[in-house]
């Protein structure tokens, strides 16, 4: 069994219908990126499966489990998941080791907690009040309060707005260690890089419904689709699209006699391809 299973989702808030009939499965141990833009219906999806909003119809399983069941067996089930939301915590009056050794008291098998502060890069922090942390320290202070609990699944809802590019990439290493270790993460992100960097497959959802789920490399045909070759000529630069670059970067290497000046080959990126599959969707 997938460790999400979706089936059939819909959900109106009175007239605007934000999920109109989702199907969607998550296996264990990936990272499964949503994309989609602003209205999309990403986060109303997310919080669902993370049981703080309710469905109109459709079935939805997470760790086996129906995240719109309460009680006891519903802690339990939360003790499992990791959740980094947008909004930033809040306990100013405390230091980054208090905030998180706090955290870790509320669930039953918790990391340990000068470890975690390590891995989300703020050992230099760790007695400073969170009020004067910067905007990118408090969003790593999130990412640690997610992981705290040591989660079989995590969901992170844009975990590096306000990165710098440094801190993106210690974040992104973070990310794959998760994985490694056994974790599933549920990635809701607007930067297509970091979906490209992280993600095993990639949902692309818009105006409610599933566009395209597929591998960051296959989505939308990327994998398959025409090459550009770009090279100089004399003073000027030229440029053909090809499905066959090898040929033509061959002929132009005879014709040069060798290097090809200024040679560049290049395919859609992820987001060509994604702003092409949001701007093809009807109304
Ligand atoms: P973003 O990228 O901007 O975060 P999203 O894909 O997460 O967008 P949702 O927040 O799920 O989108 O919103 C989907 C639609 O449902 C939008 O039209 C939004 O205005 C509407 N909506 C979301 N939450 C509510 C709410 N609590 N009450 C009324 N309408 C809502």
């Amino acid at each position: 069994m997938s460790l999400i299973e979706v089936k059939g989702l819909t959900k109106h808030y009175g007239d605007v219908h934000a999920v109109r009939g989702l199907d969607l499965t998550i296996e264990q141990g990936e990272i499964f990126s949503i994309l989609g833009p602003n209205g999309a219906g990403k986060t109303t999806t997310v919080e669902i499966l993370e049981g703080f909003r309710t469905r109109d119809s459709g079935s939805v399983s997470v760790l086996g489990f129906d995240p719109s069941t309460k009680g006891q067996q519903s802690r339990e089930w939360r003790n499992r998941i990791g959740i980094v939301l947008q909004t930033s915590a809040d306990a100013g009056d405390l230091t980054v080791f208090e905030t998180i050794n706090h955290f870790s008291g509320y669930y039953s098998n918790p990391r340990d907690v000068e470890e975690v502060i390590d891995s989300v890069g703020l050992q230099e922090k760790r007695d400073a009040l969170i009020r004067n942390l910067s905007g990118g320290q408090r969003r790593r202070l999130d990412v640690a309060l997610g992981i705290i609990g040591n989660p079989e699944l995590l969901f992170l809802d844009e975990p590096t707005t306000g990165f710098d590019p440094e801190a993106r990439r210690a974040f992104w290493s973070l990310i794959k260690k998760l994985r490694a270790d056994g974790a599933t993460i549920v990635l809701t992100t607007h930067y297509l890089d970091e979906a490209e960097a992280l993600a095993d497959r990639v949902a692309v959802i818009n105006k409610g419904v599933i566009v395209e789920i597929s591998t960051p490399a296959e989505l939308g045909g990327r994998s398959t689709s025409q090459a550009t070759v770009q090279w100089r000529d004399g003073d000027q630069i030229k440029s053909e699209k090809t499905d066959n670059p090898t040929s033509l970067v061959s002929s132009l290497s005879a014709k040069f006699n060798g290097e090809v000046p200024e040679l560049i080959v290049s395919r859609p990126s992820l987001e060509d391809i994604y702003l092409e599959m949001i701007g093809g969707v009807d109304e």
